[in-house]
């Protein structure tokens, strides 16, 4: 009945050449399936889970909103509370909306740029996802990277005619694609920390050319921080890397598991969102007093206790290292990690001692796109069998949160041992 037997197509296990499991519950960093295994889970519901599955807290607070009602369609006091703590935790969202998915925030924050600016080209990056709306579904990384379909079926050429892309960390290509397209393009939408190709840091620098040439040729600057927003710090990539966007997207932490998402920022350009201005958006269960409950409450945890951050960064760090001694090359931005099983890994001389620096680098989708997908998925195999739940993609992020001990780290680093060479 349902495509693939799953609402979102990663879930289906395509790549990793076996049937899904379906889940019972999920309780800190366990999920538990139908049949009633328990694995150990670093998909944390692709990002949303940084406290671990239903901390108490959450659970309770959400119990207590459901039982005033689900939803209004009317504003509450709750909404505003959020609004203020995005905007303790990030300055610089002066105004914003909340939506119900990242897709919805990233669309929302597009249009508003093409409205504020006029202009209606935009520029993003291969392998940066942004959401399955018509004219980001333009070489978008992960899922589509997974099933080696490059753009979408059904998506008119029209939408993607006024999509450009560029390749991430290579200035020269905005560069170009800018002065080609001058006085044209309405904005810059990146992935501050790529996160949908696997774990791609930006290049010391690249993120202050993005910001210094979309200000010269008049283009807003959006930073999705869908993934990265209250995961890299509080305050999401600007506090974590310095550079200022003028619009923000956040969604998965942001709602606490449940579906919300944000778009805000400068306050003159969200000024013209409907009904204020003369761009719409709108959305029914916009702003939901039960998912705003679960947001609130999670980043009053986040902010209450931010040795959060700097203990997943740390365990984080310990399965990086786990990765590296096999062999693999690493990508970490504090608890987002990838490891990508690059042409010549399982050579011997990569497990060499001062061996490090040299391995194969993974900068952008390109580079993604090579690596060895047979590899990947015998590893997530193996780890399955071993109790632990990876993302079942070499192009997905291993979210780490605070319900991985350092116990189930140490068990985690030792079954990556097993794991990654085991027939290499
Ligand atoms: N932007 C980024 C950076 C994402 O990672 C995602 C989803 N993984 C989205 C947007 C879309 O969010 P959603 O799935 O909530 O629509």
């Amino acid at each position: 009945m349902i495509p693939g037997g799953v609402n979102s197509p990663v879930r289906a296990f395509r790549a990793v050449g076996r049937q899904p499991f379906f889940v019972e519950r999920a309780q800190g960093p366990w999920i538990i399936d139908a049949d009633g295994n328990r694995y150990l889970d670093y998909v944390c519901s692709w990002g949303p889970g940084i406290l671990g599955h239903a901390h108490p807290k959450v659970i309770e607070a959400v119990q207590r909103a459901c039982e005033k009602g689900l939803t209004f369609g009317a504003p509450t006091a709750g909404e505003v509370e959020l609004a203020e703590l995005i905007r303790t935790c990030v300055p610089d969202m002066e105004m914003m909306r909340l939506v119900s998915s990242g897709t919805e925030a990233v669309m929302s924050a597009v249009r508003v740029a093409r409205g504020f600016t006029g202009r209606e080209k935009i520029i993003k990056f291969s392998g940066n996802y942004h959401g399955h709306s018509d004219g980001l579904l333009v070489k978008a990384g992960s899922g589509l990277m997974t099933q080696s379909v490059p753009d979408s079926a059904g998506v008119p050429a029209g939408y993607a005619e006024s999509t450009l892309t560029a390749v991430y960390n290579d200035e020269e290509s905005v560069r170009s694609l800018l002065e080609e397209n001058r006085g044209q393009v309405a904005a810059v939408v990146v992935e501050p920390v790529a996160a949908n190709m696997g774990v791609v840091p930006p290049k010391a620098g690249f993120l202050e050319f993005l910001r210094r040439i979309t200000e010269k040729e008049g283009a807003l600057l959006i930073f999705d921080e869908v993934i990265t927003g209250f995961r890299l710090a509080l305050g999401g990539a600007t506090e974590y890397t310095g550079v200022h966007a003028d619009l923000h997207t956040f969604g998965k932490i942001v709602g606490g598991g449940m579906p919300l998402a944000v778009y805000g920022g400068r306050k003159d350009v969200m000024s013209c969102v409907a009904p204020l201005g003369e761009i719409y958006q709108a959305g029914t269960l916009s702003g939901n007093p039960v998912a705003v409950t679960a947001g609130i409450t999670t980043l009053r945890i986040l902010m209450e206790d931010q040795g959060v951050y700097e203990r997943i960064d740390r365990r984080a760090g310990k399965l990086a290292e786990a990765f590296e001694r096999e062999g693999l090359t690493v990508n970490r931005v504090g608890s987002l990690l990838s490891a990508f099983f690059v042409p010549g890994w399982d050579a011997p001389e990569t497990h060499a001692e001062g061996y490090q620096g040299k391995r194969r680098r993974v900068e952008n989708y390109e580079d993604a796109c090579g690596c060895d997908r047979q590899a990947f998925a015998d590893y997530f195999n193996r780890m399955l069998e071993r109790g632990i739940y990876v993302a079942p993609s070499q192009f997905e992020a291993m979210f780490v949160s605070d319900a991985h001990s350092d116990e189930l780290i140490r068990k985690t680093c030792a079954a990556i041992g097993e794991s990654v060479r085991q027939g290499a």
